[in-house]
């Protein structure tokens, strides 16, 4: 590995570089490096075996409902998104995804729904998904116009909810939908929907770059008990922001640990490489690229953990999360591009490793916030 000395930064407890050890043995020896043709198989197998080893309790925040914590430690959930990522893209998207869809329910869920769904999210016995986006409202997600009608005791769904991850194999969805307590983003809720809910279906799959389960959703008059909305009515916005706040850091996370095993592969490469009767690092031109790799990724790391090192000190890290994803999904975009040119043609045949790092990348830099948005973030929390 191209830099471990990390772990000794001031961010970090002993612990932490302990757990990054175990996960990485782990990962070693259970994490395969190729592709497999049936991309909701291999995640369902990785959720049970994440589940089994005992790394998803870190997803999932209160020790009676299966978590290792009572909060979710973002520096641990950090470096355990970084050393999955840098071993495959889709384990990290099956650890990622855990936390992310049963996370509104570590934060804000009643103890039933937490003794219901944690215990099961930590142990890798059900898979969860968080359905936030419409085909109307991405970025703009305020916009959206899925809609919750209340009847007595029940909500009733109706409407759709595009690019879920998870969508297709997950046992239950958060689904953020309109409400109408107040106009704009104080009129949404969050509900609770299992998997095979009457009224409730995956209109389509969708195919993306680096395979991994994404669907459409949609509710036609579905039905959910009252029980299963997430905190008050009128509080989704708020719900899915809280959420998305400790997972935004570790997207950047997951970009680092993509950019370093770029970096990885691509001393490899320079190191071993013959031409022009020298090796390809020997020359200057690849010395200034390795030199620019990795002070990005050195740049990256340092924005990445001071977010989740401020966060576990319980302060709010808007600015700084929105400053890590961007310049860590960035940087890894460019890291790794640097590492496919440094492997010639071998760079962009199918399954190389850079190969699939520079495909698995690309989604980082739009989803849970493009760049652009973060830029907007990082602006709006300057100009206050
Ligand atoms: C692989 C993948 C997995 C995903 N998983 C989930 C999931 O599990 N749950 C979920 O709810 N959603 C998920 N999403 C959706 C994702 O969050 C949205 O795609 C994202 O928020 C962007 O929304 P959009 O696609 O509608 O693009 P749009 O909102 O149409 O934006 C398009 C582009 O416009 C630019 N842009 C946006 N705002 C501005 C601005 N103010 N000024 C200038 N330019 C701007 C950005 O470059 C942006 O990429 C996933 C997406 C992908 C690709």
């Amino acid at each position: 590995m191209s830099d471990i000395r990390y772990l000794d930064w001031p961010f970090f407890e002993p612990r932490h570089a302990q757990m990054q050890r175990e996960l990485d043995t782990w990962a070693h020896e259970h994490v395969s490096q190729h592709a497999h043709a049936d991309v909701d198989a291999e995640c369902r197998a990785l959720v049970k075996s994440l589940g089994a080893g005992g790394w998803l309790r870190h997803a999932v925040a209160g020790t009676i409902y299966g978590g290792s914590a009572d909060n979710i430690d973002t520096r641990a959930l950090c470096l355990m998104r970084e050393t999955l990522a840098r071993h495959s893209g889709l384990a990290d998207f099956a650890f990622a995804m855990q936390g992310l869809g049963s996370g509104a329910i570590s934060l804000h869920g009643t103890a039933a729904q937490k003794q219901r769904y944690l215990t099961r999210v930590a142990s890798g016995t059900a898979i969860a998904a968080f359905a936030l986006s419409e085909p109307e409202a991405g970025s703009d997600v305020a916009a959206m116009s899925c809609a919750a009608r209340i009847d007595g005791e029940h909500a009733v769904l109706d409407g759709e909810k595009t690019w879920i991850s998870n969508g297709g194999i997950a046992d239950f969805y958060v689904v953020f939908a309109r409400s109408g307590e107040a106009e704009g983003a104080r009129g949404i809720s969050a509900f609770i929907v299992d998997a095979g809910t009457t009224g409730f279906e995956i209109a389509e799959r969708i195919d993306v770059i680096a395979p991994h389960p994404l669907a459409r959703l949609k509710f036609s008059s579905c039905r959910i008990p009252l029980a299963q909305r997430i905190g008050e009515g009128g509080q989704g916005f708020k719900i899915a922001m809280r959420t998305l706040d400790v997972f935004r850091t570790s997207v950047a996370a997951a970009a680092l640990g993509m950019a370093r095993r770029a970096m990885d592969e691509a001393l490899q490469r320079a190191t071993t490489r013959q031409m022009f009767k020298q090796r390809l690092a020997d020359f200057q031109l690849t010395q200034a690229s390795l030199a620019k790799m990795a002070t990005t990724i050195d740049s990256a790391a340092l924005l990445t953990y001071r977010a989740a090192w401020l966060r576990d000190q319980g302060q709010n890290v808007t600015r700084e999360a929105a400053m890590a994803k961007m310049a860590a999904t960035e940087g890894a975009q460019q890291v790794i591009d640097a590492a496919v040119q440094m492997f010639g043609g071998r760079g962009v045949v199918s399954e190389q490793p850079v190969e699939r790092l520079y495909r698995e990348i690309r989604a980082l830099r739009i989803y849970e916030g493009a760049t652009e948005v973060q830029q907007l973030i990082i602006a709006r929390e300057l100009l206050k």
